[in-house]
């Protein structure tokens, strides 16, 4: 049996050599990292529970992928540049297959976003991942929940809804045919991280949010903090290729309310149209405008003919009531 800084140095102790940030990684009482000069640092943490945020048993690689991307995703609504991630892991035992795998799953994603593992913290228990992503960002060009303006277009990353889709099929709630599950899943458990795009939006967008929860939820969010409404037309929200095939309301159903897409939906003025489809295009990823801000409170959902309809919002909430 591995003891406990044996398994932190085979699996998480990747010798480095000193880079522009990171200049002291795992192996002391902490690291430490030199920012960029006129940069803010950019910190999130996310947690992910077995029997919560996924299934027992799930694949030791995807889980940590996903365990980094959904913490990427926070970095990209953000507009920061990955630096630097901790992970605080609880297992159940020293599983050396899980862990290598994990491993692969993790540091696969790490490298192709640039960003280094610098510590954390390693215990037995139920499985439990907490990672920590530590991002940089130009002081003043954070993209933030509470600077949308009124008269912005709304705009979201990608497409939507077919994280949900696989998720309702997983729990034997629907079918689907398996090339379409073969695609609804890879969106469920490897989410691409935006950070190109995020970054790309710097000094374009107002404010931006990355959809983990619904966009009615999350949108929610923006417009709270931001104190302006919502219009939304229907017609113009993208569906992933596997929820195209479904029936129209189901479609809107789960590009609304659906959850763990990982895109980001953000804000624009209408005068940055062209800039912001530059953005995306330098970042190879595409974006559609879904609608536009204004006063008041509220988000209301627009038919093809501009009529409003009654659209409920029932984002994920641990400790909403339905769960
Ligand atoms: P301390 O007792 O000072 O908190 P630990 O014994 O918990 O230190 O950890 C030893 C070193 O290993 C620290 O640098 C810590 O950041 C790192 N570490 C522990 N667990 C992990 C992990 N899962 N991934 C990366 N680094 C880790
Ligand atoms: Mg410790």
């Amino acid at each position: 049996m591995l003891s406990e800084f044996e398994l932190i140095a085979r699996y998480f102790d990747r010798p480095q050599a000193p880079d522009g940030v990171v200049k002291l990684g795992v192996g002391d009482d902490c690291a430490l990292l030199a920012p960029p000069l006129g940069h803010m640092l950019a910190v999130s943490t996310d947690m992910l529970v077995e029997g919560r945020h996924f299934f027992a048993g799930a694949d030791p690689e995807k889980l940590g992928h996903k365990a980094l991307a959904v913490n990427l995703s926070d970095l990209a609504a953000m507009g920061a540049k990955p630096m630097a991630f901790t992970l605080a892991l609880a297992l159940p035992s020293a599983d050396e297959s899980w862990l290598a795998s994990f491993a692969r799953g993790m540091f696969s994603l790490a490298d192709a976003a640039g960003i280094r593992l610098i510590g954390g913290d390693t215990t037995r228990g139920p499985l439990n991942l907490c990672i920590t992503v530590m991002g940089s960002v130009p002081e003043d060009q954070a993209l933030r929940r509470d600077a949308a303006k009124n008269g912005d277009d709304l705009w979201v990353s990608g497409t939507l809804g077919d994280a949900r889709l696989a998720l309702e099929v997983l729990q034997g709630k629907s079918t689907l045919p398996d090339h379409l599950m073969t695609v609804a899943e890879e969106r469920l458990h490897r989410p691409t991280p935006r950070c190109a795009l995020g970054m790309a939006l710097r000094g374009i967008a107002h404010a931006a949010i990355d959809v983990s929860d619904g966009l009615l939820g999350d949108l929610g969010h923006i417009l709270a903090r931001s104190q302006l409404s919502a219009d939304i037309h229907a017609a113009s929200l993208p569906p992933g290729p596997a929820l195209s095939q479904q029936p129209v309301d189901r479609q809107t159903d789960y590009m609304l309310n659906g959850g763990d897409d990982y895109e980001l939906c953000f804000t624009a003025p209408p005068e940055k149209r062209d800039a912001v489809l530059l953005a995306a295009a330098s970042a190879k990823t595409p974006v559609t405008r879904i609608g536009s801000l204004g006063t008041g409170a509220g988000i209301q959902i627009l038919d093809a003919a501009g009529k409003s309809f009654t659209f409920t919002s029932h984002s994920f909430d641990h400790f909403g009531k339905d769960i």
